[in-house]
């Protein structure tokens, strides 16, 4: 008998073996990351970034734009950062905020895996739900909330964040959001109801996976990359989109909205406008397409993979969103001198907000102070020193010289409930970037700039505080920057006028 080909066999399955062993050996570790990846740049995310720590959502919604109507069901899977056993978890509601005349209710709330969610009350004027757990959720473990909601959103009239206007329809913050985690295990969450003058969201940097289904013929603007768009046989259209890391997600949708789109150091800029503002939407994609190019090379390298810049019935006013921002109708019509720099500070909060995470509740002065003084940046390189000088001068220091004369002066190193809407803009913008342009100056363009990138990569998706700031200042500017913090953050306006009465908030904590 011939033993030949029993010994073949026997040698390819040794073979066989040997090559799974090998396969096995170098498959690589599980990337829980992998689905959002098309979203940022590979090296967006620092080494030591706590995967698990971050919120990641999974969202099935449908837009009926005709009825400004927003129905989903939102999947979220987060983990218990505060130290101690959990007995409540917090979504924020935001459309039910008075100053966006919305609302939105939940549905349906249950616990993945295994529904151990009892119950559900709304507070804050509805702007809070709080979850409560029949049993607790342990520290440092995660868990899964579905939750299915609605939301609907107003027609209205002059500056429109969120609802239909001239044919757009805003709809951030249509999805439950997870308060942001502190850390703290006294008080684990952040439930602040900003007031009508401040930004809104305040959230944890995460992760989205969103399945939009529209109807066809709507143009969908949304936060991240579409992987996929089907159409289907009932008139509508399913985009599936991944996003991330930030801390929001947004979408606006239009039947009118035209594009026009350019790549700039490999990151895709599209402008979205209606048809009657081509010219000045094309001037706008060509102003986001050069402060992407000005701020990947003053500050860091820009850590998504696109980015849109959208028409929005906010008038004169712009909003920022994780690789979107809204720019102001008005400056495609009646203020198109304001529209460069206008685009150059929203585009600016894609560094200061979206990649190293803002407070605008408590530090509302780092995160509009810093967008703020990184649009002058952009103007100095673009148009040289004196646009920068007419900046600093009109811009700034005009406003700041009429609020001290007017009684409206008062230190921006305060929350956002401190001011109102005669002096938020002048003290939390203008005089804030008077603290930053004087640290400029004393530290002179390059170290400056050394200054900023460092601070970037300490706390790129995190929530760093002024006193982290400070610290970056002094170890890599090597210069002490508390009497330029006392001067323009801390002081001003406590002696006598209509502010008088205002009480400063307590310092921000060492
Ligand atoms: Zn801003």
């Amino acid at each position: 008998m011939n033993q030949f080909p029993r010994f073949l066999a026997f040698l390819s399955a040794v073979i066989g073996l040997a090559a799974l062993l090998a396969a096995c050996r170098s498959a690589p570790p599980p990337d829980p990351l992998a689905r959002y990846r098309p979203a940022f740049r590979a090296d967006a995310l620092p080494p030591d970034f706590d995967v698990a720590a971050a919120p990641r959502y999974d969202i099935d919604l449908r837009v009926n734009p005709g009825e400004r109507r927003v129905d989903g069901v939102a999947r979220i899977h987060l983990k218990n950062r505060s130290g101690r056993p959990m007995n409540d978890l917090y979504v924020r509601l935001y459309p039910n905020l008075p100053q966006l005349q919305g609302t939105m209710q939940l549905t349906g709330v249950s616990t993945l895996p295994g529904n151990y969610a009892a119950g559900f009350a709304y507070q804050d004027n509805n702007t809070t739900a709080r979850i409560t757990l029949s049993e607790p959720l342990p520290p440092g473990a995660s868990t899964g909330l579905e939750i299915t909601y609605h939301v609907e959103a107003p027609d209205r009239s002059g500056y429109v964040l969120f609802g239909a206007s001239e044919g757009i329809l805003n709809l951030p913050y249509s999805y439950p959001i997870l308060a942001a985690q502190t850390g703290d295990p006294a008080t684990p969450w952040r439930l602040d109801v900003p007031p009508p003058h401040g930004d809104i969201a305040i959230a944890d940097p995460a992760f989205f996976a969103i399945t939009a289904t529209v109807p066809s013929g709507i143009t969908l603007v949304a936060s991240g990359v579409e992987i996929t768009q089907t159409q289907s046989i009932s008139n509508t259209v399913q985009h599936v989109l991944v996003a991330g890391p930030g801390p929001e997600w947004t979408m606006t949708v239009s039947d009118k909205f035209q594009k026009a789109s350019l790549d700039v150091d490999g990151i895709h800029v599209n402008s979205y406008f209606l048809p009657q503002d081509a010219g000045a939407g094309r001037s706008a994609l060509a102003d986001a397409a050069a402060a992407l190019r000005v701020y990947n090379r003053l500050l860091t390298p820009y850590p998504y993979t696109k980015l849109d810049i959208v028409e929005s019935p906010t008038r004169y006013l712009g909003m920022e969103y994780p690789d979107l921002n809204y720019i102001g109708i008005d400056t495609y019509r009646d203020q198109r001198g304001s529209q460069e720099v206008l685009v150059a500070h929203e585009v600016a909060h894609q560094w200061w907000y979206a990649l190293v995470n803002s407070d605008p509740f408590r530090y509302p002065w780092l995160d509009e102070g810093l967008a703020e003084h990184s649009s002058m940046l952009f103007m100095e390189t673009l148009h040289g020193p004196g646009a920068a000088e007419r900046m600093s001068s009109l811009r700034w220091q005009v406003p700041v010289n009429w609020a001290v004369k007017n009684g409206y002066d008062a230190p921006p190193g305060q929350t956002v409930t401190a001011f109102d809407g005669t002096n938020y803009e002048i003290l939390v913008y203008a005089k804030s970037a008077l603290f930053f342009d004087a640290l400029y100056h004393a530290l002179g363009h390059d170290k400056y700039l050394e200054v900023l990138r460092a601070y970037i990569d300490r706390y790129r998706f995190r929530t760093p505080l002024p006193s982290d700031f400070l610290a970056v200042v002094k170890e890599v500017g090597g210069i002490d920057p508390q009497p330029i913090y006392e001067k323009w953050i801390l002081s001003g306006g406590k002696q006598s006028g209509p502010k008088a009465d205002a009480t400063p908030a307590p310092l921000p904590a060492p």
